[in-house]
């Protein structure tokens, strides 16, 4: 279901809205909507850490470069320009860390690398976000209607939905999953706001903003999962942990300093991923 857009943005997008059909992924995790994966658990309910050994290539989809991304603001963001911008440079910056590049060890070739590359083309719907947790359908429609009202889906882009509000009844910080639009498959990251929920807060704030630098470290949780096992058929361990999941809520810092990682020139606390060359959680390549 589309959600009901305030009157002004129905004013706008009548006539350019077509529902499309949705396709659910397989899978399930007990705490996601049908069809989610990877989902980033609160602090103190996730299982990171122990056992589970290297991700086990399961021969589906990834994504390799350039892997185009988006924001699709959702709700009332007026309050968030801070926000907004610290999140758009990093997701600007990310593909050159080399927590990031350490991706290219999943992607089946040598001569084949991961990336993420962001334009700044960002949407935004004004209308109220979901007030539950919204369905992998919703936030596939949601995505499905922003693009298509100015342009045709991307079938290698990131779209990530990001709503002003943290939804009743969610148990869980972030999570992604894929689905149809306009007849191509699009991979889509579910975020809502964490700034008033502290198990989906890092209490670490280098930019002292505390939704976009609690955001910055789910976020990239989800993108790493994205790229590596977008349809949930590719990277993830004998326990149906991905990439992100075991190593969840676990951080190395930059030895007194209160950052892990420098993005395109900003301090951000972001966690640890795992990398099969290292067969452990790494913060940077080496
Ligand atoms: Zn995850």
């Amino acid at each position: 279901m589309l959600p009901i857009p305030n009157p002004k943005t129905a004013l706008l997008l009548a006539g350019l809205i077509s529902l499309r059909t949705i396709v659910f992924a397989d899978g399930a995790n007990q705490d996601l909507p049908p069809g989610a994966h990877g989902g980033v658990e609160p602090r103190d309910k996730a299982h990171h850490g122990g056992g589970g050994g290297n991700l086990i290539d399961h021969g589906g989809a990834i994504l390799t470069a350039p892997s185009n991304f988006h924001f699709v603001w959702w709700g009332d963001w007026s309050a968030g320009a801070g926000t907004q911008s610290l999140l758009q440079n990093f997701v600007s910056g990310l593909s050159n860390t080399s927590l990031f590049q350490m991706m290219d060890q999943y992607t089946r070739s040598q001569s084949v690398v991961v990336g993420l590359s962001y334009s700044k083309t960002d949407y935004a719907d004004t209308s109220a976000p979901p007030s539950h947790g919204p369905s992998v359908s919703t936030i596939v429609s949601e995505v499905c209607k922003v693009v298509t009202a100015s342009g045709q889906p991307d079938p290698t882009a990131i779209y990530a939905v990001m709503t002003s509000n943290f939804p009743n009844g969610a148990n869980y910080c972030a999570w992604h999953s894929s689905g149809s639009c306009s007849g191509q498959t699009i991979q889509v990251i579910y975020h809502p706001n964490p700034a008033a929920v502290q198990g989906c807060s890092t209490g670490v704030y280098p930019n002292n903003n505390p939704q976009a630098d609690s955001t910055a470290n789910t976020l990239s949780h989800e993108i790493f999962e994205t790229i590596t096992d977008p349809r949930g058929s590719a990277w993830y361990d004998q326990n149906g942990q991905e990439i992100g999941d075991k190593c969840a809520w676990t951080f190395s810092p930059v030895p007194g300093q209160n950052y892990t990682n420098t993005v395109a020139g900003l301090n951000y606390y972001i966690q640890r991923e795992w990398s099969n060359a290292a067969s452990g959680c790494v913060q940077n390549l080496h």
